[in-house]
């Protein structure tokens, strides 16, 4: 039987067909156009998984299921998309309008529990059980899979670990709250400890850069900027502190990094780990999670909504 996987996002949807062996047979997308009705969006949906159906002969009895990967909070027991600002949606029926259409069952999650999920069937975390993924983008969102399933809490309003206190009473947060990981662990947040380091800095090579990204900052360091250097220095010690407490929580088997920063390769996950194996409770009387980076990305939500 195959499976599909359909990514909702803010620019794009994307789906898959999904065999059993959790490989990706076959794969479409179309633009979202967000500013459109959420009934529009919802046949170009329909649409297109009719479409890459009829391209490969694949007839509907021969699909067991459809899953869709949302951002925003949704209500994973109804399918219901409770608020997504990137797609303007609100108390919509996603699920059950989608059964409807396509009259294939149809579960709706959070997307980056997609990738989570995705990653654990098919990727990084391939039969681990429990993993934790941490996306380092804009913000810092997260993903939580225990014994095999998605945990998003009562009514999908936890695994918010971006927004889990790191500095009491420290750099705003764009919650509304102060000092929370997100402020101190997402590529904004990088961003911001590296302006401050190269102002110190003047002969810092940063200043060469039209624009501070994270890119710039991990090839600044790579030719031995001091600013650079100093500014991943203290990014990973707040993001390797914020592993650690999750790490102290549920002790997974692995926790992924995704999103733009994960990319930076070893000289970020290597101090990562470091501070992880030194820093976590009973140290190396435990088992020691490796903190690693995503290996699917952006079919890490396809491969998990087919798996929902
Ligand atoms: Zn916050």
């Amino acid at each position: 039987m195959s499976k599909v996987g359909i990514d909702l996002g803010g620019t794009n949807i994307k789906a898959g067909i999904v065999n059993e062996e959790n490989e990706i047979i076959a794969k479409g997308q179309k633009k979202t156009f967000a500013q459109r009705s959420a009934e529009e969006i919802m046949k170009d949906m329909e649409k297109l998984v009719e479409e890459l159906l009829e391209e490969h002969h694949i007839s509907k009895e021969q699909v067991e299921k459809v899953g869709i990967g949302c951002p925003g909070t949704i209500d994973s027991k109804t399918g219901t998309v409770i608020y997504s600002n990137n797609i303007v949606w609100e108390n919509i029926e996603l699920g059950a309008i989608m059964e409807n259409s396509l009259q294939l069952p149809v579960k709706v999650y959070n997307d980056a529990d997609c990738a989570a999920l995705g990653e654990t069937v098919a990727g990084a975390a391939k039969d681990c059980n429990n993993m934790i993924l941490l996306t380092l983008g804009t913000g810092v969102g997260g993903g939580i899979i225990l014994d095999g399933k998605v945990f998003d809490g009562y009514y999908a309003g936890g695994a918010e670990l971006g927004h889990t206190t790191l500095i009491a009473g420290g750099e705003p947060c764009t919650c509304g709250r102060k000092g929370c990981l997100e402020a101190y662990a997402s590529a904004t947040a990088i961003i911001r400890i590296a302006k401050k380091k190269m102002e110190q800095e003047k002969e810092s090579l940063l200043h060469e850069y039209n624009e501070i990204d994270g890119v710039a900052i991990f090839e600044a360091a790579k030719n031995n900027d001091r600013a650079a250097n100093e500014a991943i220095d203290e990014y990973v010690m707040y993001l390797a502190e914020g592993i650690v407490n999750f790490v102290n929580i549920f002790r997974p088997e692995k926790v992924l990094l995704g999103g733009g920063i994960s990319h930076a390769g070893d000289r970020l996950i290597q101090p990562v780990n470091e501070y992880v194996k030194k820093y976590c409770f009973g140290g190396n009387r435990t088992y020691i999670p490796e903190v690693m980076q995503m290996k699917l990305g952006n079919d890490a939500g396809i491969i998990g909504a087919a798996n929902l």
